[in-house]
């Protein structure tokens, strides 16, 4: 009996040990991290200057949604917009499977996140990461202008970049008929006989968007079969002038210097050439890690790898979400959920540390400050009057900003060419138009695809790019023509 108690005893021990131990071990998951590294102190970070306790890289669905929940959450929260403000949804048309909605534009998902994630007090900036070092911490990221913040916990929301072909002539013929933006390009090809390429669900997304202005669309699946869903493809049956072609595929971009003409095709194994006026890719993506990978550990395929139950990377402090780190999902819905899962292991990591209101208080003054908050609106343009007096007769050279409204390139440019407006106001004019209402214009100065930057001097054209660039790229492009 007093044997059998004390085996009775021993067991109990070991089984609450043991789920004890269970406990700790599913508690340290779910917190997103397994432990805090010892040299992660407050007092540490307040010795910086530039402090953000939560900076998010990325300003897509995953990073707009982890800014929503981080500044919710009462945590300084910044959002690096980055290159393509919005991430690839801002390039979709409408979206049939938010939760909620049964149908909107990805633009308008994006302005919603944004706009609740800068009421709950998020600041969102027009900036680009260009290096990170996160060998220690608090971590550095380093932006366009070479100025360095100071980072207590980041999520990385960079998403993926659509892929290229690889073919001759299609890096030369870039935005001159080549391009992966229906929704932004599809008006300049009216009445046109246009290539979508890839089988996926983006292809025939990509093909709807363009039915209503092209003369014809054509598919182009390098296999036998389609990749895209049942649901997509049914949308098919209603557009008469697109048709799929299977096995084949484009071996070069022609064109005659100024636009794309034609491209040479394989199909079926035979080659031919077949006039064209413009092609559109939508072949898939790659995760944007290069910045990362010094660092923090990718699979196989490239994308971030996460702990099993969190967001947690590889090192303790930096999360991420969304396309970054899912090749498998891929979803806007999905992307959000993984970017307040990201704030909160964030947010707890540093309630861990201490993190509170009172620390906020104190060191206020060496919290980060950006500095493009404030800047002015351009003014617009819409009518040959307008143009004759801003432009024509200018002092100063003027920089056309060519836009429409449902461009993402064009809303991704918008911020950075309003803070470099203001930075060279007295030097250099910069003004909007809207390439669709006042398409005169655009025709006039041979406008083929938004965004388009145009450059006058004196009434005549001097300069003009359609890149889409950061600031210093633009700041680069437009010095030269500023008068010294
Ligand atoms: P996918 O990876 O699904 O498809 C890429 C397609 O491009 C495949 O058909 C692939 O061919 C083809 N491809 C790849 N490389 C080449 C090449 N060099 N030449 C020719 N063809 C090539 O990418 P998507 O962007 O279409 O979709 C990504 C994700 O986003 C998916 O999960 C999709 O469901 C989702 N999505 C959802 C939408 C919606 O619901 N409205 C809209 C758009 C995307 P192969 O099949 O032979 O590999």
């Amino acid at each position: 009996m007093y044997n059998k108690n004390i085996i009775l005893t021993a067991l109990i021990a070991c089984t609450t040990l043991i789920i004890g131990y269970i406990g700790i071990t599913i508690h340290r998951r779910q917190s997103g991290h397994t432990s805090t590294p010892a040299h992660y102190s407050l007092k540490t970070l307040a010795t910086h200057n530039n402090i953000i306790p939560l900076a998010i890289i990325g300003s897509g669905p995953a990073g707009l949604s982890a800014a929503l929940y981080g500044a919710r959450g009462k945590i300084h929260t910044i959002v690096f917009e980055g290159k393509q403000p919005g991430g690839q949804l801002t390039t979709t048309s409408y979206v049939e499977n938010w939760p909620g909605i049964s149908k909107t534009l990805g633009t308008d998902i994006i302005k919603g996140l944004r706009k609740q994630a800068q009421e709950c007090g998020a600041l969102c900036v027009p900036e680009t990461i260009k290096q990170v070092n996160f060998s220690s911490w608090p971590f550095v990221l380093t932006l366009e202008d070479k100025s360095t913040v100071h980072a207590a916990t980041v999520v990385i929301a960079t998403g993926a970049t659509p892929k290229k072909l690889g073919v001759p002539g299609e890096q030369e013929y870039w935005g001159k008929g080549v391009t992966t933006c229906a929704i932004c390009d599809a008006p300049f090809f009216k009445n046109n006989n246009v290539i979508v390429v890839g089988g996926g669900d983006s292809a025939i997304e990509e093909a709807l968007q363009l039915a209503p202005y092209v003369k014809q669309a054509t598919i182009f699946v390098r296999s036998s079969q389609m990749r895209a869903s049942a649901a997509m493809q049914e949308h098919l049956k209603d557009a008469a002038n697109i048709n799929i072609r299977y096995n084949v595929k484009i071996t070069a971009i022609k064109g005659d210097d100024k636009f794309v003409h034609s491209v040479d095709i394989e199909e079926n194994g035979t080659a031919s050439t077949m006039p064209i006026d413009g092609v559109f890719l939508a072949i898939g993506h790659e995760p944007n890690t290069t910045l990362f990978t010094p660092y923090i550990a990718v699979d196989t395929n490239g994308y971030i790898t996460l702990s099993t139950a969190t967001q947690a990377t590889s090192i303790p402090g930096i999360f991420a979400a969304g396309d970054v780190a899912d090749h498998r999902y891929r979803q806007a819905g999905v992307a959000s959920g993984d970017g307040i899962k990201a704030a909160l292991d964030a947010s707890e990591f540093l309630r861990a540390l201490g993190y509170n209101a009172d620390f906020e208080k104190e060191y206020l003054n060496k919290f980060y400050t950006p500095l493009s908050l404030n800047t002015k609106k351009l003014q617009k343009i819409g009518t040959n009057d307008e143009f004759t007096k801003e432009v024509t007769e200018s002092p100063l050279p003027v920089v056309l900003d060519f836009y429409t409204d449902y461009c993402p390139s064009c809303l991704q440019m918008l911020p950075t060419v309003e803070a470099i407006a203001q930075e060279l106001e007295g030097k250099i004019k910069f003004l909007k138009v809207n390439a669709l209402e006042f398409n005169e214009l655009a025709e006039k100065l041979e406008v083929p695809t938004v965004p388009t930057l145009v450059v006058m001097s004196k009434g005549a054209i001097v300069g003009r790019t359609h890149d889409v660039m950061n600031k210093q790229e633009l700041l680069h492009f437009v010095n030269q023509f500023i008068q010294a």
